[in-house]
C-alpha cells in the first residue's frame, strides 16, 4: 500500500536484481523487461512490481529517510530479549534460551510452548518469538490487499458461512469491470503493491475468465497477484500462473485427515495438498496454514499443521481462529481463544525463524482489537487489508462481524500505518542480504 519504499537497482544478474534501501541491500526477482541499474522500483514479496520515476522516488525517499532509521530503532528497542534475571519456570527458560539461539527444538519442547498457560511465561515466550522475527526479518512488514470477488461456493464446509448450506446469504459475483475497478482503486489510489483475489469455489467463473482478469490487472495496475479460489484444478492453476498470478493463498485447514474429512464433507485433504504441491512446483509463492479451534483438534494436530505449512514451502503462514457462524452446522461451537492463536504464530516463528512471513489474520483481529499488535509482537510480520467494495464486503460472511467489515480502505490504511509506526515496522518485505 502507500506504506511502501522505492528501492534503487544496484545490480542485475539474469532475472535477479539487488535493490538498495538506505544502504540495506535486498534481492528481488524481476520479470519486467525494461529495467536498468540505477532505476527505482517497488518490490513486494520477492518480486519487482513496478518501476517508479526518479523524481517521484527521490521525493518519497526524502520523506522516508529519517523515518526509516527511527523505525529501525523503535523495532530494535521493542524486540530486545532478556531471559536472565526472572522467575520463570526453569524448563521454559531452557527452551526459550535454546530457541533464541535458533537451535532446533524437539516436539515435546514445542508442545510445551503450545500448551503454556501461565501469563508471565507466555509473555516471555512471545518476546522470544519477536526477538527471532527481528533477528531474521528486521523490521520489514508486508501488507496485502484482498478483494473478495464472489461469495458463491459449491462446497459445504461445515464451519464456513459462505458454504452452499447457507441458504439465507445474499450471493454476489463481481463482474470483470468491478474487479478491475477495485484493483485500480487499490493499486492506483491507495498504492497497494500486492493483491489477493479470493472467492468461494465458484463455478460461475471459468479459469480462462479468471486468467483474463488477472492478465488485465497485471497490464494496467501492476501488482503482485495472489489467487485464492479454492481447488480450481492443476490446469486452472497453470492458466492463472501464465496470466501473471505469482502467489497461491490456500489453507489446508487441518493436517489431520480425519478432522479434514469431517469438516469438509465429500472432500479429501490429499486433493488440497496436491494443489499446493503442484502450485509450488509451477513457481507460485505459497501462503498456507490452518484453522485453530476445530472440534477434536489437539495441540499435536496444531503442531503438525505448522510443520505441514513449512513442508509445503510456505512463504507466508496463515493461521487463524475458527469463529462460529450462526447459519452453519458449527453455530454452537466456541471460538478459538486469542491467546491460543498467538501461541501458534509464536511457535511458527520458533520453528521457521528465518524463512516464513507470518500473517495476522482478520479473524484474529475480529476476536480482539488488540490482536494485530499482539501478533506483530509475537513473531508475525504481515497484515492483510480488505479492499473489497463496501457494498459487497458484508456478504463475504465466512464468519460474522468480521473486523474492517464496514471500514473504508482509507480508514484501514490510516490505522495500519499508525500501528506499524508505533511498532517500528517498515514496509520493505524483501530479505536483507
Ligand atoms: N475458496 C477459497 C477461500 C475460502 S474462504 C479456498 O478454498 O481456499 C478463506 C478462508 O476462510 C478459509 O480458508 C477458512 O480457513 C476461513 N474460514 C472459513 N470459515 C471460517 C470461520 N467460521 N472462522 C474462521 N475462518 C473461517
Amino acid at each position: 500500500m502507500c506504506y511502501a519504499i522505492p528501492g534503487k537497482i544496484e545490480k542485475i544478474e539474469k532475472n535477479t536484481v539487488t535493490v538498495d534501501y538506505f544502504g540495506e541491500k535486498r534481492k528481488a526477482l524481476n520479470e519486467l523487461t525494461e529495467i536498468n541499474v540505477g532505476d527505482y522500483i517497488y518490490a513486494q514479496g520477492g518480486f519487482v512490481v513496478s518501476k517508479v520515476s526518479s523524481s517521484e522516488a527521490e521525493s518519497i525517499l526524502a520523506l522516508w529517510k529519517e523515518t526509516f532509521f527511527h523505525l529501525q530503532e523503535v523495532d530494535l528497542r521493542l524486540s530486545r530479549l532478556n531471559l536472565g534475571d526472572n522467575n520463570a519456570d526453569k524448563r521454559l527458560l531452557e527452551i526459550l534460551d535454546k530457541a533464541s539461539q535458533s537451535k532446533e527444538l524437539g516436539r515435546d519442547e514445542l508442545l510445551y510452548l503450545l500448551e503454556l498457560k501461565d501469563p508471565a511465561g507466555l509473555e516471555l515466550f512471545f518476546k522470544t518469538a519477536n526477538f527471532l522475527r527481528q533477528k531474521y526479518h528486521k523490521n520489514s512488514c508486508c501488507v496485502h490487499g484482498i478483494i473478495e470477488i464472489s461469495n458463491y461456493c459449491l462446497r459445504a464446509c461445515r464451519y464456513c458461512g459462505i458454504s452452499s448450506h447457507n441458504k439465507e446469504l445474499q450471493r454476489y459475483r463481481m463482474t470483470k469491470k468491478e474487479i478491475l475497478e477495485s484493483a485500480q482503486v487499490a493499486v492506483q489510489d491507495y498504492g497497494f503493491k500486492s493483491l489477493v483475489l479470493q472467492s468461494g469455489e465458484d463455478p460461475g467463473y471459468s479459469a480462462d475468465e479468471l486468467a483474463d482478469i488477472i492478465k488485465e490487472i497485471k497490464e494496467r495496475f501492476p501488482a503482485l497477484i495472489f489467487v485464492s479460489f479454492g481447488e480450481i484444478g492443476i490446469e486452472g492453476l497453470q492458466k492463472l500462473y501464465k496470466a501473471g498470478a505469482r502467489g497461491l493463498l490456500m489453507r489446508f485447514e487441518s493436517s489431520n485427515p480425519r478432522i479434514y474429512e469431517e469438516v469438509h464433507p465429500g472432500q479429501k485433504l490429499e486433493s488440497r495438498l496436491i494443489h499446493l504441491q503442484q502450485a509450488y512446483k509451477m513457481g507460485y509463492m505459497i501462503i498456507t496454514g490452518g484453522l485453530i479451534g476445530m472440534p477434536g483438534q489437539t495441540s499435536r494436530d496444531i503442531l503438525n499443521d505448522i510443520f505441514l505449512a513449512k513442508e509445503l514451502h510456505a512463504e507466508m503462514f496463515s493461521f487463524g481462529p475458527f469463529i462460529p457462524h450462526p447459519n452453519t452446522p458449527f453455530a454452537v461451537l466456541p471460538s478459538a481463544q486469542v491467546e491460543e492463536v498467538i501461541k501458534v504464530l509464536a511457535v511458527a516463528r520458533v520453528i521457521d525463524n528465518a524463512q516464513a512471513k507470518i500473517l495476522v489474520t482478520t479473524a484474529l483481529e475480529t476476536l480482539s482489537r488488540e490482536a494485530a499488535k499482539k501478533g506483530l509482537l509475537a513473531g508475525a510480520n504481515s497484515l492483510m487489508l480488505n479492499v473489497t467494495p463496501l457494498a459487497y464486503r458484508k456478504f463475504y460472511s465466512i464468519y460474522p462481524n468480521r473486523a474492517h467489515q464496514s471500514e473504508d480502505i482509507a480508514v484501514q490504511i490510516e490505522a495500519t500505518i499508525s500501528l506499524l509506526r508505533s511498532l517500528g515496522r517498515a514496509p520493505t518485505d524483501l530479505e536483507t542480504i
